[in-house]
């Protein structure tokens, strides 16, 4: 006899928005976690009454009318908005590219003079069809704003050249001719007022979560328990690597509480030189507007992955993207499990795609095992 109709593999956003969907339709659901903690790479902490963000700076924001009701049910949102600073050398430009960096830069005032620089760097490329990173972003913002603000953020984040990297990953990066320094365009944006912590908790609530818990130390016994798997670890590690490793970039995050109110005075600054050694400092207090005495502040390190270390994103390229087909070919040999998430489905997405995700997922599946009891 099985004992639950779903067991889920993380207790991040993916697997907690699956498990309430599951719970509210009275499907039995066990999740598991190897870490010690529910929530995933969203995972906040109390420190000094301030909510640090314990896997580096995360900003919900969303165009998804349905994603923002549904998590609208489980916190409540700050006003926040994403404007980080970056750093280079003994220089300080707002991002994303905009008419402030652009005055920064050159002394500019009129989005006609920033267009008239930005487009004779351009001319000067003579890039037709760009075929990577280096040559995309020159391409779309020309040598200034490539070498200042780009090419050493992004070498330290990728650990590779700018030349061995795909195009889209810079297309991330929005360029406009406004006074604007919102990072993102979409018109719901904010941080969770108790933290993502709390918000994951509320997804949980009545379902029985186990931590401590990796599934791989009893893969057999865990299958046995349930009907179906949802599975939100790394896919090619399900399948014990068989074809290769996937490629992943990890992180370290060094944490400090400072005896000072304010540090930086923004939530995110970018050091975009290649020589300083970690890529962003957040200050998590002002992710939530804080007032407290002290401060507690991140600093950010891209490194190697490799087993054993925690696999923050997934290195889409074509090579890995070839590989990544292999896996989920057998993906689809396995009819009782389902891969989800950011690691299981080897995609970077944010928040809002893994919820979209999730409820496509949810949806898919639970209204389908209704259809096949009704049979
Ligand atoms: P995860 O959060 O990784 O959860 C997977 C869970 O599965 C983990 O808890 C893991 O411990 C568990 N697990 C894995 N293998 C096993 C196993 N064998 N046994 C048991 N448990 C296992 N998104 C935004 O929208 N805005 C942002 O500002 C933003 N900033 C980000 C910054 C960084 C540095 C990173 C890395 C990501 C950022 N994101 C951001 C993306 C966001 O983190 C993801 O969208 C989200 O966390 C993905 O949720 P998930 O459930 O798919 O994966
Ligand atoms: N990037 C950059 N300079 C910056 C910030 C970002 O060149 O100051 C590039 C870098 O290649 C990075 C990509 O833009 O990988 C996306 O960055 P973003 O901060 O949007 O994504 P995150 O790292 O938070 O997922």
């Amino acid at each position: 006899m099985k004992k639950y109709d779903y067991l889920v593999v993380g207790a991040g956003l993916f697997g907690a928005v699956f498990a309430h969907e599951a719970h509210k339709q009275g499907k039995t659901c066990l999740v598991i976690d190897k870490r010690d903690h529910i929530g995933g790479n969203i995972y906040t902490k109390e420190i000094e009454g301030i909510q640090v963000h314990c896997y580096g700076a995360h900003i919900f924001h969303t165009s998804n009318e349905r994603v923002w009701e549904y998590v609208n049910q489980f916190a409540q949102f700050n006003h926040f908005v994403n404007s980080p600073v970056a750093v280079y050398k003994d220089e300080l430009y707002n991002l994303p590219f905009n008419m402030n960096t652009f005055h920064q830069l050159w002394g500019v005032q009129t989005p006609a003079q920033a267009k008239a620089i930005i487009n004779k760097q351009i001319s000067q490329m003579h890039i037709v069809n760009p075929k990577n990173l280096e040559e995309q972003a020159l391409a779309l913002v020309g040598k200034d704003v490539y070498e200042k603000l780009i090419e050493g953020y992004t070498r330290k984040q990728w650990g590779r050249p700018c030349k061995e990297l795909p195009s889209f990953i810079i297309k991330r990066l929005p360029l406009r001719y406004t006074f604007d320094n919102n990072y993102f365009k979409d018109p719901h944006q904010g941080i969770p007022k108790k933290g993502y912590t709390h918000m994951i908790k509320k997804m949980l609530e009545g379902v029985q979560v186990v931590l401590h818990t990796d599934f791989f130390d009893n893969k057999e016994e865990w299958i046995a328990q349930a009907d179906k798997i949802v599975y939100t670890g790394m896919i090619d590690e399900y399948f014990d690597y068989c074809y290769g490793p996937l490629e992943y970039r990890s992180l370290r995050f060094e944490t400090e509480v400072l005896d000072m109110e304010n540090y930086q005075g923004n939530a995110v600054v970018n050091y975009t030189d290649y020589e300083v050694p970690y890529t962003r400092i957040i200050e998590h207090k002002h992710f939530d507007f804080g007032t407290q005495k002290k401060t507690v502040i991140t600093r950010e390190y891209s490194q190697k992955w490799e087993k054993g270390k925690e696999p923050y994103y997934p290195v889409n390229d074509a090579a890995n993207s070839e590989l990544f087909g292999k896996y989920e070919e057998l993906a689809l040999k396995e009819p009782n499990v389902l891969f989800g998430g950011r690691l299981g489905m080897y995609r970077y997405m944010d928040m809002d795609k893994v919820i979209e995700a999730a409820l496509d997922m949810a949806e898919c599946e639970l209204s389908y095992e209704g259809t096949k009891k009704d049979r």
